[in-house]
């Protein structure tokens, strides 16, 4: 049986790309399709809006009623919208895939809450390849973290309005946590003016925003006499929205609780 698939932020370029994974892939289905109200997206058919011809789903803006028709929701819009469909994936008992970054304390409280009672994944980047990246770059820590100063270089496109990147700060922790070090305190974001010499303990941040840039990260191990960097370089959204369609239909088999790429592909 096909699974029916909710998207939130429909009209976005994530969502426009997986309104096309979801009706090109075997076995998922374009349920229903949610945008901001007042939105240039509402009202317009979803699949004209993906480039594919009409679909007869239009695009909504009452993410209630886009969440219970659908079997599985994916959300990659902006964080205003994370409680209200947390709130209403818990109502409906749907899974809920979250690719939308920025959150604050509130909006992952939220997830959270969603968590004890349904599955959830949260992900800052959906590719697999990035999924094994963070797998990598933590064994590299482990190796030679201490003796190395890390760096995190990350590049996107000219509209993305969170910096430094979900996928960044990602990659930040799974250092800092396989060297036993808190991100809050030992994070450097950016540097300027007289900074004086570095410390060993900090992992720096360094933000690039150019173009049409898909996603770019990589870490960066430096020692004396040698450096190692472990790059993803992204040249299509479709990695993701593959990672996030292929993640609900593994999702809506899971028990309650939160997930992560790494439980999908198992690294
Ligand atoms: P975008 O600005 O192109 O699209 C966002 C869409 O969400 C817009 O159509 C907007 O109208 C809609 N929206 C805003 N508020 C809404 C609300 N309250 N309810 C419903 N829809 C709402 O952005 P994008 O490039 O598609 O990225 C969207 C999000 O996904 C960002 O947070 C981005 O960082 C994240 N992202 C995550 C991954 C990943 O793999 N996890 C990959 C790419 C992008």
């Amino acid at each position: 049986m096909s699974l029916g698939i909710g998207i939130v932020g429909a009209g976005g370029r994530m969502g426009r790309m997986l309104i096309d994974v979801v009706q090109r892939q075997p076995g998922t289905h374009l349920a229903a399709a949610t945008d901001r109200s007042g939105g240039e997206a509402v009202g317009r058919d979803a699949g004209e809006l993906a480039g594919q011809g009409a679909l007869g789903v239009r695009v909504g803006d009452d993410i209630d009623a886009a969440v219970a028709a659908s079997d599985a929701v994916i959300d990659f819009s902006l964080p205003e919208a994370t409680e209200i469909v947390a709130a209403a994936c818990a109502r409906n008992g749907r899974p809920l895939v979250l690719g939308t970054t920025g959150l604050g304390e509130a909006q992952q409280a939220a997830i959270d809450g969603l968590a004890q009672q349904g599955a959830v994944m949260q992900a800052a980047n959906y590719s697999t390849g990035v999924t094994l990246l963070t797998a990598l770059v933590e064994q590299a820590a482990r190796a030679i973290g201490v003796q190395s100063d890390i760096e995190i270089i990350e590049a996107h496109h000219r509209h993305k309005v969170d910096a430094p990147s979900g996928t960044a700060l990602r990659l930040g922790e799974a250092v800092a946590d396989a060297l036993g070090r808190d991100l809050r305190q030992c994070a450097v974001y950016g540097r300027e003016g007289q900074t004086g010499e570095r410390d060993r303990q900090t992992i720096g941040f360094e933000t690039i925003r150019a173009g049409d840039i898909v996603g770019e990260h990589t870490v960066l191990f430096g020692g004396d006499g040698e450096r190692i960097e472990l790059t993803h370089k992204a040249s299509s959204r479709t990695t993701f929205a593959a990672g996030a369609v292929r993640a609900a239909t593994w999702l809506v088999e899971q028990p309650p609780g939160r997930y992560d790429m790494r439980d999908l592909i198992g690294v």
